[in-house]
């Protein structure tokens, strides 16, 4: 994560993705531009890393020119676009290369159209590193792409929030600074699911159970999903380093929300120290780890009441029930030590109506938001 001023950007597009961007378009250009002696004209402040790596490797012969356009200021375009340096040779009659670090409604390609238009050129063409689709309102065609964004405010890699953030090598995006992620525990019967289910809704966070994950990882035969099987088919456990990489995938996945639950995980102090490393560099954070309590007594009953009616073999049998209750308080004990000494655990009463609980539930993440 870094911090531009007030505000907080997490990693987003790295120096590898770029690279595959910039040789693409500068095998386009080469292709399109090697015996036409183009004039690069590279747009200021922001395309100058772009600009100079495109005409890197530009094979032919070529000259280079700069403009320098404004039409943003903080982190929302003005809409007006302002000319604070023109041309300073004439490009009348030239084939020129437009290099842009960005186009985001298209205000500045319009005027730059303008003002290739009224220079009289032979013929132009655009390039640019990062395009955002959904927010281009123009009609005007894009020729060189390096690659296609949504629709965030990113920093690094020449582009700034202002005026900082132009030499990071990699790009980061604007963190959504509100989240609020929680990790869920209950012993078996506690009513994990169903309070998830309500929790997630209320508050727009992602639940995201780890075996739901591993699942649909293995179904879809994903690269971490072949491996996790791997493992599994000898009968090993799955290394946390996999089952990691399968949740930042989730998580990194899910751009909107407001967060997550975490539910199956972490199980180890390890895993919840991997999960702590790997949420602060998307900027955020563990906030509660939040346990459902229930008597001992009570869950055998719900559970032995369930498994008459669900068939799964393991809620059918007390001394079976005993065990995985049992396992869950040894798993757990040592994490609740974990985030007691964060003074992020929450231990709820989960023995009442299922209104009464989600509206404990309430209580304690109302105060973390
Ligand atoms: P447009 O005129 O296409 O709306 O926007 C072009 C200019 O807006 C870019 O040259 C750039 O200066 C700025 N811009 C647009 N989107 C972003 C963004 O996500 N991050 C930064 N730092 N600047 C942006
Ligand atoms: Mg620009």
């Amino acid at each position: 994560m870094v911090q531009l001023h007030d505000l907080k950007f997490t990693p987003f597009i790295s120096e590898a993705e770029i690279n595959v961007g910039i040789e693409k378009v500068a095998a386009q250009i080469n292709a399109d531009f090697e015996n036409k002696t183009p004039v690069f004209l590279g747009v200021l402040n922001g395309a100058f890393l772009f600009a100079a790596e495109v005409i890197k490797r530009f094979k032919g012969d070529c000259e280079v020119n700069f403009v320098k356009l404004s039409s943003y200021e903080g982190t929302g375009t003005t809409g007006k676009v302002e000319s604070l340096m023109g041309l300073t040779s004439s490009l009348k009659g030239r084939n020129v290369v437009v290099i842009e670090d960005i186009v985001d409604t298209g205000n500045t390609l319009e005027s730059l159209d303008r003002i290739l238009k009224s220079e009289e050129v032979n013929l132009y063409k655009i390039a640019t590193l990062f395009y955002k689709p959904a927010s281009y309102k123009k009609s005007l065609p894009i020729d060189y792409v390096g690659m296609e964004i949504p629709n965030d405010f990113i920093v690094g890699y020449g582009l700034d929030y202002d005026g900082l953030g132009r030499n990071l090598t990699q790009v980061y995006k604007l963190k959504n600074s509100k989240m609020t992620n929680i990790v869920l525990f209950g012993p078996p019967g506690a009513g994990k699911g169903t309070q998830a289910a309500v929790l997630k809704d209320h508050y727009n966070l992602k639940h995201i159970s780890t075996g739901d994950v591993f699942r649909y990882n293995i179904k879809n035969e994903t690269e971490l999903g072949k491996l996790a099987k791997a493992y599994m088919d000898k009968g090993q456990l799955v290394p946390d380093s996999i089952t990691i990489d399968m949740l930042k995938a989730e998580v990194r996945q899910s751009t909107e929300g407001n967060g997550f639950i975490f539910d199956g995980f972490p199980r180890t102090v390890a895993q919840a120290e991997a999960l702590e490393e790997f949420l602060q560099e998307e900027g955020t954070q563990v906030n509660a780890m939040i346990a459902l309590e229930v008597d001992d007594e009570i869950l055998v009953e719900r559970l032995l009441e369930r498994g008459k009616t669900s068939g799964r073999p393991d809620d059918a049998n007390e001394l079976v029930i005993r065990k995985r209750i049992k396992v869950y308080y040894e798993e757990t004990a040592i994490l609740k030590q974990f985030y007691l000494k964060q003074d992020k655990y929450f231990g709820i009463n989960g023995v009442g109506s299922i209104q009464e609980i989600t509206a404990r539930l309430k209580e304690a993440i109302d105060q973390l938001v």
